[in-house]
């Protein structure tokens, strides 16, 4: 089946077979019990002993959740999803799943959204798990990190933040298997419709669908995707934290991606269209799009990416511009949202500087090559001519 009828039909309208002839909701609702009972007491005990499959208590799972778990699941091509209460909480649920039973030694991309990178830095680390980074895009740079540090998990991002490198997903994941370490795999900026991991190879996936999955800027959520291996320890986990995200969120979600593809593939076009406008603008010296040719990772970009879909981020550096130049240009856009997020059905643009790499010392941010002058922008689904139009005036 393809993603575009997974994304409409997985997850909703299960029959319950102890009620054969019940009505069955089209979508399924929001379930806000924290408890649930049985008619007998036996069945409750073995429901909780998991000896049965069913619903005891909302910590546990939730059939709202439940039916977004399978839903993504489907889209992502895995064993079984974790819908939690962010995304950084499916980034963290994800290293815990990764590493319970391995080395506690992390390799990690040195292009990583600010939050993972702090998680990393300055929670992992000072527990005592050791964390390297390196180029995830040098193939033989990561071999040489994965032999000398025998991590027990490499993390990347498909497409990273702010700066949009592609690492090889496929490559990363054959090393990781042959040295034994998950592979856990940020796809939030690709989505599925670009990149599906897990059958790259990798181990883990994780969403923070408050951005293109859900689509519309109200909801906070993240969904973490595993294979058979490590779906177990991922429940086991959300067992004793309780990471999950409120029903009424994950009803949003759902309602979201039945008509991500759509918005994904307009955003994707509108993206196109304004990376090659901002390219011939005088007032832009750098421009970062997965479908430029001279892009680094070109190759990778054309092994793994589908032709005509390259993301709906593009960031770009103003000339010469520090951060009053900037604002200026900010308070002068009109229509494009200046919000701290992406994925929204209307544009969005971010200043990393001041909000996803903020944490970051400036000095480690310009060797990641964010300077002063970078914004980054995630196209929306508007008319993309009313979207030049207010970078145009912003700019003059
Ligand atoms: N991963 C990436 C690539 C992100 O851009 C973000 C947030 O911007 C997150 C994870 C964290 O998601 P959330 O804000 O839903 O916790």
């Amino acid at each position: 089946m393809k993603i575009e009828t997974k994304a409409v039909h997985a997850g909703d309208r299960k029959r319950d077979p102890e009620r054969p002839g019940a009505f069955i909701p089209v979508t399924t609702p929001i379930y806000t019990a924290a408890s649930y009972v049985y008619e007998s007491t036996e069945k409750l005990d073995r429901v909780l002993g998991q000896e049965e499959a069913g619903y005891c208590y909302g910590r546990y799972d939730n059939p709202t959740l439940a039916a977004l778990e399978d839903l993504v699941t489907e889209l992502e091509g895995g064993h079984a999803s974790l819908a939690c209460a962010s995304g950084m909480l499916a980034v963290q649920t994800a290293l815990l799943t990764a590493l319970t039973d391995r080395p506690k030694r992390v390799v990690a991309a040195n292009a990583l959204y600010g939050a993972t990178l702090s998680m990393l830095t300055k929670i992992l680390e000072p527990l005592g798990v050791e964390v390297q980074f390196v180029d995830i895009c040098d193939a033989a740079a990561v071999e040489q990190r994965i032999a000398d540090v025998k991590p027990g998990c490499v993390i990347m991002e498909t497409i990273s933040n702010p700066l949009l490198r592609v690492g090889a997903i496929d490559r990363v994941a054959r090393m990781c298997r042959h040295a034994n370490a998950a592979l856990i795999v940020d796809n939030t900026f690709a989505t599925p419709l670009l990149v599906r991991p897990l059958e790259l190879g990798a181990n883990l996936v994780v969403h923070s669908v408050t951005k293109f999955l859900a689509g519309h800027g109200d909801v906070l959520g993240g969904v973490l995707t595993a294979d058979a291996d490590h779906a177990q320890v991922m429940r086991a986990i959300n067992r004793t934290s309780g990471v999950g995200m409120g029903p009424f969120e994950a009803y949003l979600t759902m309602r979201g991606i039945k008509t991500f593809v759509l918005r994904m593939e307009r955003q994707c076009a509108n993206a196109c269209r304004i990376a090659s406008w901002l390219g011939g603008h005088e007032g832009i010296s750098r421009v970062h799009y997965p479908a430029d040719p001279a892009h680094p990772d070109a190759e990778i970009i054309a092994r793994l990416l589908p032709r005509g879909l390259y993301g709906a981020i593009v960031t770009f550096d103003l000339k010469d511009a520090g951060k009053q130049d900037i604002f200026r240009f900010m308070d002068r856009l009109k229509l494009i949202v200046k919000g701290t997020s992406l994925g929204d059905v209307h544009s969005l643009l971010l200043y990393p500087a001041i909000a996803s790499h903020r944490d970051i010392a400036p000095k480690q941010r310009e060797r990641m090559g964010i300077s002063d002058g970078t914004v980054r922008l995630c196209a929306g689904i508007e008319a993309v001519d009313d979207l030049i139009a207010d970078l145009q005036q912003a700019l003059d």
